[in-house]
């Protein structure tokens, strides 16, 4: 926008720059040949005229020149248009610049919005978990991390684990549950998972057991962080 502060500080005005056109319409591509360039300001000059880098008070003195010479007419003419497209294409990138921020608003906008309802199914992927068998821990493994908002998991059971009825509890981790569900494990897109609803809105935050069993058979156990 500098440059477009310095035109206006050369003195080309709207009537001004359609003096100049109007000058040059009458100065016909044809009308006027010169084959041989006699007088012409050479192209630097023109282009300046035509992108406005030529103060008005200098590009004066070439008008007459340019109104009867048709090559330095069609010169012009093709300065012209490439400033004019220029112009145009510095004016999309802004408007497309302030289409980009006032998009990244709305999104923004739009997830805050959504944010509540979108963090309430959690995933928790258990496929590449050893299997740990009753109610110990593998020591130092990674604990599972949920939201106390959650209200709906989607487990992703240990790869080679069977379909059917599981039985699922959240427990503290001396043993006794503090929710507890059942649920159908089902082949999804190769994946092997339970999804179930969850109310863990009332437990503190802090570390947990997350069980999983098949009824009648061994707790598998897997850390698990409350947030
Ligand atoms: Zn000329």
């Amino acid at each position: 926008m500098q440059r477009e502060s310095d035109l206006n500080a050369k003195g080309y005005s709207e009537r001004d720059e359609k003096r100049i056109l109007d000058a040059l319409g009458r100065g016909l591509l044809k009308e006027f040949p010169n084959p041989d360039r006699a007088g012409c300001p050479g192209s630097d000059v023109l282009s300046r005229i035509a992108s406005h880098a030529m103060p008005l008070a200098e590009a004066e003195k070439w008008l007459d020149h340019l109104t009867s010479c048709s090559p330095c007419y069609g010169d012009f003419s093709q300065f012209q248009a490439a400033h004019q497209r220029r112009r145009t294409q510095r004016l999309l990138a802004i408007a497309a610049s302030i289409l980009i921020v006032v998009g990244v608003a709305g999104w923004a906008l739009f997830f805050k919005q959504k944010g509540p309802s979108a963090v309430q199914t959690a995933v928790l992927d258990l496929r590449n978990r050893s299997v740990p068998r009753g109610g110990e821990l593998n020591p130092g493994e990674q604990p599972l991390e949920v939201s106390r908002e959650v209200k709906r998991l989607n487990v992703y059971l240990p790869l080679g684990s069977a379909e059917g009825a599981y039985e699922l509890r959240v427990a503290i981790t001396t043993g006794s549950a503090i929710f507890t569900t059942n649920g159908v494990a089902s082949v999804k897109d190769g994946v092997t998972s339970i999804e179930t609803a969850v109310d863990l809105s009332s437990a503190s935050s802090g570390r947990y057991v997350l069980q999983i069993r098949k009824p009648n058979s061994e707790w598998n156990s897997y850390p698990l962080l409350l947030r």
